[in-house]
């Protein structure tokens, strides 16, 4: 029997917190769908045609000339080639709807949610990470350092300079401490002040050069 065990975890990425989002936004949308709503019910009474007045609204207009029997609680006119067409209503109770296409919506949405999700966990670990968070290795070329201890002086914790055991006429090139004792941008910013560019840094895991920059082509 195997003891292999398979592990699922989400991924801190941007798109995984907006699909998410996306999915609650679909799930309330959804919810909204099943929601009686107690709308009025009308029963048509009349029909007809209203000329352009300037005096009345169409719907006045209308109205005021109906003269049947039912009573008219509700007039809607639309605009025609001679003015406007308008329809007379008389409320005869209430009806209950759903918003159907609401759940429609919220489906769509909490599949689109779910794929930005999934989408999302595969592909952060593709993800280039800001050199802010992201493990970093820190290394300085012997040949190039002049020693003139400006990294010493911005992030003493992880840059010192050699102590020699005996004189010599060279001066002491600096080198790594501890990498891990200072945040990575107090270290970019301290190989972006060494003025010959000894201090190399790139990324732990990928090997990425971070700093100096390589040249291009
Ligand atoms: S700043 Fe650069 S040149 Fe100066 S000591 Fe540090 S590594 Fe050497």
């Amino acid at each position: 029997m195997s003891d292999k065990k398979t592990s699922f975890s989400l991924k801190p990425d941007p798109l995984v917190l907006l699909g998410f989002a996306v999915v609650i936004t679909g799930i309330i949308f959804l919810v909204y769908g099943f929601i009686p709503q107690v709308q009025p019910h009308y029963y048509l009474v009349a029909t007809g045609s209203v000329s352009i007045n300037d005096t009345y609204t169409p719907e006045t207009y209308f109205q005021s000339h109906y003269n049947g029997s039912d009573p008219m609680n509700l007039v809607q006119c639309y605009p025609s080639i001679t003015g406007w067409n308008c329809a007379g209503y008389q409320q005869i109770g209430t009806i209950i709807v759903y918003g159907v296409s609401s759940r429609y919506l919220g489906l769509a949405l909490m599949f689109l949610g779910i794929g930005a999700v999934f989408a999302g966990n595969r592909l952060a670990p593709f993800k280039p990470k800001p050199s802010h968070i992201r493990p970093i290795t820190v290394r300085i070329d012997d040949d190039i350092c002049v020693s003139n201890s400006v990294c010493v002086s911005l992030a003493p914790n992880v840059f010192q300079l050699k102590k020699q055991e005996t004189p010599t006429i060279f001066a002491p090139t600096a080198y790594v401490v501890d990498p891990s004792a200072a945040d990575n941008d107090t270290i970019i910013q301290a190989a972006e002040m060494c003025p010959t560019g000894a201090i190399i840094i790139e990324d732990a895991e990928t090997g990425e050069r971070i700093h100096p920059p390589l040249p291009k082509g």
